[in-house]
């Protein structure tokens, strides 16, 4: 899903892209900033995979996330169904601004 937003089969708000890395703005934000930082790859289906396999991709995407947030933030990366991942292709997300009324981690 993600990959047919990157090609443009479907919308999507696209902030930052690198050689390696996009960042979209996410669909139904949970904080005034709410990004999804996402590997091109869509060889790692969670975090876990994407340590073991390219730790430097998830350096870069840690990196991007930081600098898009501008300030504090908070980084989420919901692994497996149990935790709430929707979407398994691998992708962080950033939330920034005030993150005071609910969060990932309480839905
Ligand atoms: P997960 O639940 O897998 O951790 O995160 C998936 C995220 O993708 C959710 O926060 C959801 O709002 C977001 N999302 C799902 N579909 C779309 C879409 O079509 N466009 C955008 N920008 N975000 C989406």
């Amino acid at each position: 899903m993600f990959a047919r937003i990157l090609s443009g089969e479907i919308p999507g708000e696209i902030v930052r892209e690198t050689d390696r890395v996009f960042v979209l703005r996410d669909i139904a934000p949970q904080a005034p900033v709410h990004l999804l930082v996402i590997p091109k790859t869509e060889d790692y289906a969670n975090v876990v995979e994407l340590a073991a396999g390219d730790p430097a991709l998830l350096a870069e995407m840690v990196g991007l996330g930081a600098e898009l947030a501008g300030g504090d933030f908070r980084l989420v990366f919901n692994t497996g169904e149990d935790a709430g991942q929707t979407v398994f292709h691998v992708h962080a997300h950033v939330l920034a601004g005030d993150l005071s009324e609910g969060s990932l981690v309480d839905r």
